[in-house]
């Protein structure tokens, strides 16, 4: 069973990982280069690519900020929605979910 100051060490490691590939992302769409319209429109392409993937990591950052405010309050590891324990198991695949297994289903 891993204690809380594991899981939050876990969870600030992967916030800092979130948080440089975001600035990479955000690098890359800043990028506005001359080129043709053939280029430009690959460019716009990737993106959204980008962008979506942006947008997941972005979510992910927000949920590990929760969690750790919920580390902060004494709450973390307990479902927001029952308030049950959420299991082990749950939160070594999801570190960051606020909910239980019953609440999230
Ligand atoms: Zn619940």
């Amino acid at each position: 069973m891993k204690s809380i100051t594991e899981r939050e060490t876990q969870l600030r490691a992967r916030m800092t990982e979130l948080d440089a590939h975001l600035h990479t992302i955000e690098d890359a769409l800043d990028e506005t280069p001359d080129k043709d319209v053939e280029e430009r429109a690959v460019e716009r392409e990737n993106d959204e690519v980008l962008e979506g993937l942006g947008n997941a990591e972005l979510l992910e950052f927000r949920m590990i900020e929760a969690a750790l405010a919920r580390v902060a309050e004494d709450e973390y590891g307990y479902c927001v929605d029952c308030g049950d324990k959420i299991t082990e198991e749950r939160l070594d695949v999801l570190p960051a979910t606020p909910k239980c297994q019953k609440c999230a289903s």
